[in-house]
């Protein structure tokens, strides 16, 4: 990596937390350690490495093959990794042995199966179920009217620990309307929080829009572009 492209990741870093920093002091949740996850889709290993460097340790990967080679690149670093995108039945197995978060999952079948698949040597894989808070039909995302059967049949599985939701809300330019979703998931986990005790996640807010996710209680925001620049794929 450059040095030029090493000082503009650290820019972008650095703007980026005191973006956070500020929107969370004037939410009324007051989150004062919301985690940025980063989302390191499509970049190479050495940029991960690199945005550790600049103090960041909690990755997302979208892209199973992509992700585990990364994170055998880098297996010398004490880094987190996220799973966020889309599960199918046959990823699972690599999913449950090398990642220790999963944001996306949105069936029970994908929650047995990461259940059963993994290690018990090491600690429950920590999941935020996906929720299709804009009722999309082309997005994934259990539907909020299965929620609450999917969240009980997840809490009781003993190598999975359910940690709170996760959603992507269809693109909104007016700030209100992007509230307006992230309030609904905030609002979900509220209503699943007396069945399905110790939820204390909310993945949610992206570049574009994670002041409106804080605003309304994000612990976790998922940022790609705003830390390593836009993509091109
Ligand atoms: C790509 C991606 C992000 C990051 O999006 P940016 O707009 O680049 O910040 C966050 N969450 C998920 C699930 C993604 O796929």
């Amino acid at each position: 990596m450059h040095d030029m492209d090493r000082q503009q990741l650290l820019d972008n870093i650095t703007k980026l937390l005191e973006r956070v920093r500020a929107c969370s002091q004037k939410s009324q949740f007051q989150n004062s350690d919301i985690l940025v996850l980063a989302v390191s889709k499509t970049r190479p290993a050495e940029v991960v490495r690199a945005a550790y460097e600049c103090g960041l340790s909690h990755f997302g990967e979208n892209y199973l093959q992509e992700g585990l080679g990364k994170i055998a690149a880098l297996r010398d670093l004490p880094l987190t990794w996220h799973f966020i995108g889309p599960i199918q039945s046959n990823k699972t197995r690599d999913i449950a042995a090398h990642f220790d978060w999963v944001h996306s999952v949105d069936r029970e079948k994908i929650a047995r199966r990461l259940n059963d698949q993994r290690p018990t040597e090491l600690p429950p894989l920590q999941v935020c179920l996906q929720v299709n808070i804009s009722g999309e039909a082309s997005k994934s995302g259990v539907p909020p009217a299965q929620l609450p059967a999917l969240a009980a049949a997840v809490a009781d599985l003993p190598q999975l620990r359910l940690r709170g939701l996760m959603a992507i809300p269809a693109a909104a330019q007016d700030p209100a309307d992007q509230r307006a979703a992230f309030a609904a998931v905030r609002e979900l986990a509220a209503g699943l929080a007396q069945r399905v005790p110790g939820m204390d996640t909310l993945s949610m807010g992206m570049s574009g829009d994670l002041e409106a996710a804080i605003a309304e209680g994000a612990t976790v925001v998922r940022v790609g572009t705003a830390i390593f620049g836009p993509r091109d794929r």
